[in-house]
């Protein structure tokens, strides 16, 4: 990663680039910026750049032997912690997870926990950063550097971190060994010990401007402007959401169909057309179920703000097909019929999720949304 591939924010790698042409790079530092956001992007291209052996003006070489094994997350002297979960009975390190995640963070560094987790085949835990690690660190530390000038230790996600593997940290972060390097990137570094956090530079991570995030996936996915601009003001600064909306566009049309099909039957309280319906949706497989589902919250809370006047305000987030839609639909998302719809649909959600019958399911949502969609 390069600070030339992350989209926007030129501000933020001015400064990281600054720190190391005047030698005040300090030796622990929280990357804080918001869930999806660009927070372990600028952390791998700082890295690179302090280690790059032929730095040029604003970012690393891309060529010389620290940068090549950098790209591929390989270097010996970098060393990366992250939430894992148990496999067996004895606590897990990152490092018994670490040819997936250098696969993973490989494709792109914009992710969420919850993608980390269900890359490992563990979508249904916590994630964590065990006890054990702490110990891992030390070891790891108290090496000397193969290669590099810095040892760089990324922690992704240190608010994961239990107690005793932060106070462990915290001792290292203290005395720390020469030239070593911790970059936490944080989604929530309020909840982060306030000890480390008040030991570590701050660096705040602003979210990415919309007009760059349009741009970049324009470039990345090779897809229209207008599509692109449309997936960046949707996903509202998460990069992990606009690339999975780039991948699901299809998906996302379907359940747009979905709930047309739903409003415009129940409106004309075309009971056959609605058991049709519900059929159709159940026979989709849960996840894809619970997908419409939310699709279809998003798309009530978007149209009861058009309905209160809010559409001009910045906080509506649709697609084009969806604004279109929307523009005759929302007149029946009223202040009288909200708090049921989304009460039903976040019943139906429920419901899905404790493996109910999902014909039941939907038909008894259809006809709820008959009652008061008129
Ligand atoms: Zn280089």
């Amino acid at each position: 990663m390069n600070f030339s591939q992350i989209p926007g924010r030129k501000d933020v790698a001015s400064k990281l680039v600054q720190t190391v042409k005047s030698g005040r790079v300090s030796h622990a530092q929280i990357f804080a910026g918001a869930e999806g956001g660009s927070g372990l992007a600028f952390a791998l291209a700082y890295a690179k750049y302090i280690n790059c052996e032929d730095r040029r003006e604003d970012d690393a070489c891309g060529k010389c032997k620290s940068c090549v094994k950098y790209e591929k997350m390989a270097h010996p002297d970098l060393h990366f912690v992250f939430p894992v979960v148990k496999k067996k009975d004895k606590d897990p390190v990152s490092d018994d997870f670490i040819t997936e995640w250098r696969e993973f963070a490989g494709k792109t560094p914009f992710f969420t926990l919850n993608s980390w987790l269900d890359c490992i085949g563990a979508s249904n835990s916590q994630g964590m950063i065990y006890t054990s690690e702490a110990s891992e660190i030390i070891r790891k530390l108290s090496l000397k550097t193969f290669e590099a000038d810095y040892k760089v230790m990324i922690i992704w996600l240190p608010e994961k971190m239990n107690d005793a593997s932060a106070n462990k940290l915290l001792k290292m972060i203290e005395e720390p060994p020469d030239k070593t390097l911790f970059l936490l990137v944080s989604n929530q570094p309020g909840k982060i010990i306030a000890t480390i956090v008040s030991r570590c530079q701050m660096v705040r991570i602003p979210r990415i401007d919309d007009s760059d995030a349009a741009a970049w996936l324009a470039k990345t996915f090779g897809m229209a402007e207008e599509k692109a601009a449309d997936i960046s003001h949707v996903s509202n600064g998460n990069m992990a959401k606009a690339i999975e909306l780039c991948h699901d566009e299809g998906a996302s049309l379907d359940n747009l169909e979905r709930f047309k099909d739903l409003m415009r039957f129940a409106w004309k309280r075309d009971v056959l057309s609605l058991i049709n319906w519900s059929e159709t949706v159940a026979a989709l497989g849960r996840e894809l179920q619970k997908e419409f589902i939310s699709y279809s919250l998003r798309i009530l809370r978007e149209n009861i703000m058009l309905t209160l006047g809010q559409g001009n305000s910045g906080i509506v987030f649709m697609t084009g097909a969806e604004t279109t839609f929307s523009k005759n639909f929302h007149p029946f998302i009223t202040e009288n019929n909200i708090f049921f719809l989304a009460d039903e649909f976040s019943l139906a959600y429920a419901h899905v999720e404790a493996n109910g019958n999902p014909k039941a399911i939907f038909l008894d949502l259809a006809l709820k949304v008959t009652k008061v969609i008129r």
